[in-house]
């Protein structure tokens, strides 16, 4: 049986809870105070835990797998491999000052105290830009260390920045960026390593899904070739015959990011009656 580490609460609850679900395995993530949670369809046993922990009970191998945001993983240092990026919980490491205050690049902290939750990432910034500065390590609520006189800066989480704002700061560099990603210990059994394997398959049909809409259309028999290069499906858009005579109506999957590009262009081609609609899985 895997087992495979969660966040217990927090911002990758939720989405490491709607991947797995996703990927179709079941398991009880209802109840706030549960521990642990054993699939009922799969051989994977869930634990839920600190983001914090989590890297080192799968270095130690107490979890097989686990979930956490890379800035987790960098900063515990922890001897585990990285399987797969997720594509969720996107957040960056920043460096940030009082708003009041003039910024011309890193070195401005040279010989500064700047308070952070994240020693090891800060530290190696600092040092690939030769700039020596004095790390104050807080666990929580970095942001107000300026406004008590705790630090010069700070280097903090962000996305929208609104945090940093309230407190009178402003973001001046970027020096790490984030998603969510599924680690896994580094010595797993064969057995185990299948099972992963079993989950990666399931993990990429639901991405390649996100990532795509069946589309939908009437045109005209021979606006056929033209409307395909623009939605060239996974091998081939389906086309079907319409009762109107010399109509069809073409199936086919396309790209998010293209649609919107290359819509008008559909369009044109003599396309319509649209349709787009979300797939659920994607196995090419
Ligand atoms: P825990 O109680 O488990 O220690 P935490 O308070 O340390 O939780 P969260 O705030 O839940 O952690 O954040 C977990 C992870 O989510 C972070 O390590 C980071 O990768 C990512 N994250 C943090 N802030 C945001 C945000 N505002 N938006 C998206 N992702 C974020
Ligand atoms: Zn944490």
């Amino acid at each position: 049986m895997l087992r495979i580490a969660i966040q217990k609460s927090g911002r990758l609850s939720d989405d490491s809870i709607k991947l797995f679900k996703e990927c179709g395995i079941q398991f009880d993530s209802s109840s706030s105070g549960k521990l642990k949670s054993i699939s009922a369809n799969f051989p994977a046993e869930f634990l839920f835990l600190r983001d914090d922990d989590i890297p080192g009970y799968v270095e130690d191998g107490v979890a097989d797998l686990g979930i956490v945001g890379e800035n987790v993983y960098t900063e515990t240092g922890r001897q585990v491999t990285v399987v797969h990026k997720l594509g969720f919980s996107k957040c960056r490491l920043s460096l940030a000052i009082p708003r009041g205050t003039q910024w011309n690049g890193v070195e401005d902290l040279q010989g500064r105290g700047v308070a952070t939750s994240y020693p090891r990432i800060l530290g190696n910034y600092l040092k690939e830009n030769g700039v020596e500065a004095d790390i104050h390590e807080i666990s929580g609520s970095v942001e107000i260390a300026p406004s008590i006189g705790l630090a010069d800066a700070v280097c903090d989480i962000v996305s929208s920045g609104s945090t940093l704002l309230s407190n009178g700061l402003k973001e001046v560099e970027v020096i790490y960026r984030s998603e969510a990603i599924l680690i896994a210990a580094p010595n797993l059994s064969d057995e185990k390593a299948l099972l992963l394997d079993k989950i990666m398959f399931r993990i990429k049909a639901v991405q390649a899904a996100q990532n795509h809409k069946y589309i939908l259309l009437n045109c005209p028999a021979d606006a056929v070739d033209k409307i395909m290069q623009y939605i060239p499906g996974m091998k081939a858009p389906t086309v079907l015959p319409l009762v109107t005579e010399g109509w069809v109506s073409l199936h086919s999957v396309i790209n998010e990011n293209d649609f919107w590009t290359n819509i008008e262009k559909i369009r044109e081609a003599g396309a319509e009656g649209i349709l787009v609609i979300p797939i659920e899985k994607m196995i090419r």
